[in-house]
């Protein structure tokens, strides 16, 4: 039995978790961090299927943790271009790197291969890692937190940050509600082969079914979300591999020629969760534990790493005035700038999903002229831009 008072203690070491505990343990705080199951290690012959689009403030963010350079040194993907469309036609909204000054638009990556290489820098910052194991008993204290795991680990610590996923137990532990709602949609992943070159280019085509995104993976080879009531998804997961390819080509209108799988195929069932309150005491969430959302801009794990920054920032001010960085009217400012954010995204790709996942004639109508407007719009472009690349 442990009986040490630390710092933090994070609950749960996905990519956003894990990023939190190199990120305060920087700034010189001790950390604790709790995992129920040892990550697989990432394997180049076996892709992760989830991947995910990452924004530039959050490479700088991997950067500062020293983990980028390893990363891209393993396998990425840069976009230059983004390219969205609805099926029913009109024009097409473009984003290109050229058009910002920029190199990409940001990175394709896989979310095993940085919990790895996070998981790498953690073990070489000696950051105390208790895996496997889960949060049993949580108590708070006008000052500190004590959690119990199932291994009999008694862990003291100033705040206790859960970053255990959309389904957290800490986060029920610490009495925090979450408003969600169904989308009775799945984002079906999978790897495929196309017939002609991905361009370094993001696709997305709007279908009244949902959105279909063909991901630049590698060469000849793209990874893509498709978005699917419930009861389709189940459908094309089960066709024939033949089947589906021919499917999916049609779905994407033929774009990149004719799509063949090049792997497994699985569905994830897609959600808007948000949390009621950030903080709870001297409990605060993060990542999904504190707010899903549609993967259809290909945010989630880029707001979880923003709660991340801004945490460390909130931790960076405060520690050098020496005091209390974890009392909790401090850690309500973080709360709400945070809140701000997530809610704003959350609901933003919500409307989007509303308006264009449907086949409702006066929005058909609109949605092709709307996107061409937009296009045309170098400010609101830009704005766009800046928001999804958080700069
Ligand atoms: C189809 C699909 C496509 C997506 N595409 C994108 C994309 O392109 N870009 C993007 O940014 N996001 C995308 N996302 C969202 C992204 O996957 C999540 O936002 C991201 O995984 C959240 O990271 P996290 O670390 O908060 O949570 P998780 O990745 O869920 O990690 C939680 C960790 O906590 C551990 N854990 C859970 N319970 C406990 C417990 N009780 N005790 C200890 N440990 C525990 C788990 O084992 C896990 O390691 C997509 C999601 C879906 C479904």
């Amino acid at each position: 039995m442990s009986r040490s008072r630390i710092d933090v203690v994070v609950v749960g070491g996905g990519v956003v978790g894990a990023a939190c505990a190199l990120a305060l343990q920087q700034q010189g705080l001790e950390i604790a961090l709790v995992e129920m199951q040892e990550p697989a290690p990432w394997f180049d012959l076996q892709p992760d299927l989830r991947v995910y689009a990452l924004a530039p403030d959050n490479a700088d963010l991997l950067q500062s943790l020293r983990v980028w350079r390893e990363v891209c040194e393993s396998r990425v993907q840069p976009y230059r271009r983004m390219r969205i469309w609805d099926a029913a036609g009109g024009d097409e909204l473009v984003f290109d790197a050229d058009t910002f000054g920029v190199a990409q638009l940001g990175w394709i990556v896989e979310n095993s291969l940085l919990v790895d290489r996070l998981w790498a820098a953690l073990q070489a910052q000696g950051i105390r890692i208790c895996c496997p194991a889960k949060v049993e008993t949580l108590e708070q204290f006008d000052d500190s937190v004590r959690l119990r795991l199932n291994d009999g680990t008694r862990l003291d610590a100033s705040l206790a940050i859960a970053a255990d996923g959309a389904d957290s137990t800490l986060r029920e532990l610490a009495g925090m509600e979450v408003s969600r709602h169904a989308y009775h949609q799945r984002g079906v992943v999978a790897f495929v082969e196309t017939e002609h070159p991905h361009e370094t280019t993001a696709w997305q085509r709007f279908l009244p079914t949902g959105p279909l995104a063909f991901l630049p993976f590698s060469s000849g080879h793209c990874s893509i979300v498709w978005t699917l009531p419930d009861t389709e998804a189940e459908r094309v997961l089960a066709l024939e591999e033949a089947a589906f390819g021919c499917e999916l080509t049609d779905a994407f209108g033929g774009r990149l020629g004719q799509v063949r799988l090049a792997s497994s195929r699985v569905a994830f069932p897609l959600r808007r969760q948000l949390i009621d309150r950030y903080v709870s005491g001297r409990v605060l969430a993060i990542g999904d534990a504190a707010h899903a959302v549609h993967p259809l801009a290909g945010q989630g794990v880029n707001l979880g790493l923003r709660d991340v920054a801004a945490l460390c920032e909130l931790v960076r001010v405060v520690h050098t005035q020496r005091s209390d960085w974890a009392a909790p009217h401090r850690l309500q400012r973080w709360a709400r700038m945070r809140r701000s954010d997530n809610t704003v995204s959350a609901y933003g790709f919500d409307i989007i999903n509303r308006i264009f996942s449907n086949d409702e004639m006066p929005l058909v109508l609109t949605r092709g002229p709307l996107l061409g407007l937009a296009n045309k719009l170098s400010p609101l472009k830009r704005m766009f831009w800046r928001r999804a690349a958080g700069i």
